[in-house]
């Protein structure tokens, strides 16, 4: 019978890898944590109307990317293609947003039906936060300094891309004059960027094309555009992170695959990736509590994607065990079972693996060794018969040593202490 395989796309996580990624996830849940953010779950599924009244029927992901099917009683269900939708769905749905500041944090994955290459699967994970009901710069720059310690502690430093796209009416107004300007030159654009020009003309912004790229040299600017009120809240952003000493570099083309941003938005870029070289995105999106049928409330947030994060780092997996046991017979297996008990009890964070299915004291040890633990216990007929274990450094150059049973989690509490 032929071997089943993973679908495309989406993969499987070994052990040291997995390891890795738990890392990566910590120092981000650490990093939030830090900040006083606390953790949301919400389900892997949601109704097909959230992404479509959130993202927006006319983005790419709504439009091509959605893993949608019909539920066995008829209902239009999606796996959710990104985080903000369904955190807003939850907050409103559980009267977290009226009258209330709210910073939230969540870890999971998400599902685009995207051709598979480096850095785009189908199934990924991000970490992402969300802040309600805070509509001042200081917000913004908050989740961004938030980023920034994220990105420190990992050793990293993408590059911080930020960009304002004003209120809806200055937008608006911008989209109007985009259109003008590329309708002029219509017989030169590819079908794609056409399209894009009638449905979603923002987005010929970040189309790869060459013709647009030299077009949008004499494109209309929305800086132009901007009123008193977003100039002040994107300055007043700058100030802080001017404050901070947070390098950035001012996008005026970078405008988000999705439709629901205002005001600030910002993308942390890692070029060495190439083409997927996004690590992670968000901005302000003031209106989308109210269109998802909440209160009007101000609301800032970020995804990043955790495997692209993975790419960047030259992280190794390190041993799972620090310490092995071996049994030389089945009285001495009780006792060191019993043993490995009272050590895990007694040692929390103790990893202490149990030899299974006895074996030779040659197997069992070659296995001990495989494992990466610093030190084995050792029990034949006659450690059992004194109440004691043997315990044998397998890393350095400590003699073997005879201890009691009674003396051993002393002896181990003390070794693991100094050597962490
Ligand atoms: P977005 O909200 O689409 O900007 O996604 C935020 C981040 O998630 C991106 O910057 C990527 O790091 C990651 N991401 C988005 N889509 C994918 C994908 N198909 N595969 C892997 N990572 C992704």
């Amino acid at each position: 019978m032929s071997r089943l395989q993973s679908v495309r796309g989406m993969h499987d996580v070994l052990p040291d890898e997995a390891q890795i990624r738990r890392r990566i996830e910590q120092v981000w849940i650490d990093a939030a944590c830090g900040f006083g953010y606390e953790e949301i779950r919400f389900p892997l599924v949601e109704s097909t109307a959230l992404f479509q009244r959130s993202i927006g029927e006319t983005t790419d992901i709504v439009e091509k990317e959605m893993y949608t099917f019909e539920d066995r009683n008829g209902e239009s269900l999606s796996l959710r293609p990104e985080g903000t939708a369904g955190c807003v769905r939850a907050a409103i749905q559980h009267g977290l947003i009226p009258n209330r500041q709210q910073r939230l944090w969540y870890l999971g994955s998400f599902f685009r039906h995207e051709r598979p290459q480096k850095g785009r699967l189908r199934q990924f994970d991000q970490f992402g936060v969300e802040t309600f009901g805070m509509c001042g710069p200081d917000i913004d720059a908050e989740i961004l300094l938030l980023g920034w310690q994220g990105w420190q502690r990992l050793g990293l430093s993408p590059q911080l891309m930020l960009n304002t796209l004003g209120n809806p009416d200055e937008r608006a107004a911008w989209r109007r004059q985009l259109v003008d300007y590329f309708s002029r030159f219509e017989s030169q654009l590819e079908d794609d960027d056409r399209r894009r020009l009638k449905t979603n003309p923002l987005r010929l912004l970040d189309s790869k094309s060459k013709s647009i790229q030299d077009l949008l040299e004499e494109a209309p600017r929305l800086e132009d555009l901007l009123g008193a009120e977003s100039r002040a809240h994107f300055e007043g952003l700058r100030e802080i992170l001017d404050a901070h000493g947070i390098d950035y570099t001012l996008s005026p083309r970078l405008v988000r695959g999705l439709d629901y941003y205002d005001f600030t938005v910002f993308e942390w870029v890692e070029e060495s990736l190439g083409a997927q070289s996004a690590l992670g995105g968000g901005g302000r999106y003031d209106r989308l509590v109210e269109q998802l049928g909440g209160r009007a409330t101000p609301a800032a947030g970020f995804a990043l994607g955790l495997e692209r994060i993975r790419e960047c780092l030259e992280a190794e997996a390190v041993a799972a065990v620090d310490i092995y046991l071996v049994a030389l017979g089945g009285g001495e297996t009780a006792c060191l079972r019993a043993l490995a008990m009272r050590l895990r009890q007694e040692i929390p964070g103790l990893r202490v693996r149990m030899n299974m299915e006895e074996g030779s004291m040659k197997s069992q040890m070659r296995r001990a060794d495989k494992s990466g633990a610093q030190a084995v216990l050792i029990m034949g007929a006659e450690e059992l018969s004194q109440q004691s274990v043997t315990l044998k450094f397998l890393r350095g150059s400590e003699e073997q040593q005879t201890v009691l049973l009674d003396n051993i989690a002393a002896i181990l509490a003390e070794h693991f202490a100094s050597t962490g």
